[in-house]
């Protein structure tokens, strides 16, 4: 067993953190503020190929792994987790492609995809379904060359930003097996936007409904076969469940890092903080928290990139303990800036908004439960 980063591994982190140092880092605060991330800056993270990190290299793509992949996350979040989990997005929805789409539809959206002149985003959920993702509504209906959709899209990272959205809609029956997955390009006709929904973090990144009234599309939009739509949607989950807890990781470590040395400069009583031995146990709880959150992630990605029977299982536990560890630092790392803490010109308090969605997309943590107890009851 070794727990050790290749050097090559070192190589993608430290990469992918001198991006987000040089071109992340500096314009985050202002993104948070703005409520967008300005276009131009993913064709340069593609630049490093990171517009198809794991989408393959016969197809154009990067080809890593994705315990690979978790590094990317994990350094670009260091600079800001809501940039690199809207990257994460983009990613799962260029391997859907990748690895479902016909050649004629890789042809046609791959080279944009990996370019990230062509952004897409992911809709799945719905107003009136979410954690039962399979009791989507939104209507494929079959025409003479295609499909008319019609139907809502809600809490869409992207919506009304993105070039490309893969919708998943019901062409069949109910249930799972009556959905399909299909790419809607923006400006198609009939494709709308709701208003721009005022969130507690992940600000940078606009969430808007996407709404499809009679959108009509030919048939060559639809990704792979009609009726596996969502097992294709639930294909990229495990992967995303990895990514979103680097995320977490890497923002609760930056915060960390920077509490260590605030406490190394703020004096109270006579003396710098970090020399209050209660705080001293609180700085090592957390880095006890954090080593073990990587260790669990990293451990859990080697399962999901050997094929590991209990891949899935690991993947939704990695999720639900990352997650929440990364939050209780960040929380914990804002107490300890007292008052300052608290302030945006310190950049904890947007950690703190940022990581808590965390515990409620891609699966909420509940439902991570609920994927962990199911495997232990059936395996009794
Ligand atoms: C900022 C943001 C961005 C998002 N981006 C996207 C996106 O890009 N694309 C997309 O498709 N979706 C996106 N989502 C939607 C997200 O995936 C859903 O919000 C999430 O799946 C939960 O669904 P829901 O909000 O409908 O909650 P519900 O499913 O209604 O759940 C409500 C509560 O009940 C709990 N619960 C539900 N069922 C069970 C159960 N069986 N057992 C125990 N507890 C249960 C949940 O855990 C939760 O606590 C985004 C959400 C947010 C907030």
């Amino acid at each position: 067993m070794d727990f050790a980063l290749t050097e090559e591994q070192v190589a993608i982190f430290d990469m992918a953190r001198a991006f987000g140092e040089e071109h992340v880092a500096p314009n985050a605060a202002d993104w948070d503020n703005a409520g967008t991330i300005p276009k131009e800056l993913w064709p340069k993270l593609a630049e490093l190929g990171f517009g198809g990190l794991y989408v393959s290299e016969e197809s154009g793509g990067t080809g890593l792994g994705r315990l690979d992949a978790t590094l990317v996350f994990e350094a670009l979040s260091m600079s800001c987790a809501s940039v690199a989990a809207f990257l994460s997005i983009h990613n799962m929805c260029a391997k859907m492609i990748d690895s479902f789409g016909s050649d004629a539809l890789k042809e046609r959206f791959l080279p944009g995809a990996l370019s990230m002149e062509t952004v897409f985003s992911y809709c799945l959920t719905e107003p009136g379904s979410g954690s039962d993702a399979a009791a989507l509504k939104t209507k494929a209906e079959a025409t003479a060359n295609g499909y008319t959709l019609t139907g809502t899209k809600a809490f869409i990272s992207g919506g009304g930003y993105s070039d490309a959205y893969i919708v998943m809609a019901r062409t069949g029956g109910d249930g799972a097996k009556g959905i399909s997955a299909l790419v809607i390009e923006d400006g198609a006709q009939g494709l709308s936007y709701g208003g721009l929904e005022a969130k507690m973090g992940w600000k940078s990144q606009p969430t808007r409904q996407v709404q499809m009234d009679g959108v009509n599309l030919p048939a060559e939009n639809l990704l792979g076969e009609e009726g596996k739509g969502f097992s294709y949607a639930m294909a990229g989950l495990d992967g995303g469940r990895l990514n979103i807890s680097a995320c977490s990781l890497g923002a609760a470590q930056a915060a960390l890092d920077a509490t260590l040395h605030y406490m190394s400069e703020r004096k109270a009583f006579g003396q710098t903080i970090d020399q209050f031995q209660a705080l001293q146990f609180r700085l090592a709880d957390m880095e006890i928290e954090l080593q073990a959150a990587r260790t669990f992630l990293r451990q859990a990605a080697w399962k999901l990139d050997t094929g590991a029977p209990d891949a899935t299982k690991y993947c939704a536990m990695a999720k639900k303990f990352v997650t929440e560890a990364g939050s209780r630092v960040a929380d914990q790392c804002l107490q300890l800036h007292g008052g300052y803490g608290y302030l945006a010109d310190y950049g904890i308090e947007k950690i703190v908004r940022d990581l808590r969605v965390h515990q409620i997309l891609e699966g909420t943590n509940e439902i991570m439960r609920m994927i962990v107890a199911r495997q232990m009851i059936g395996n009794k």
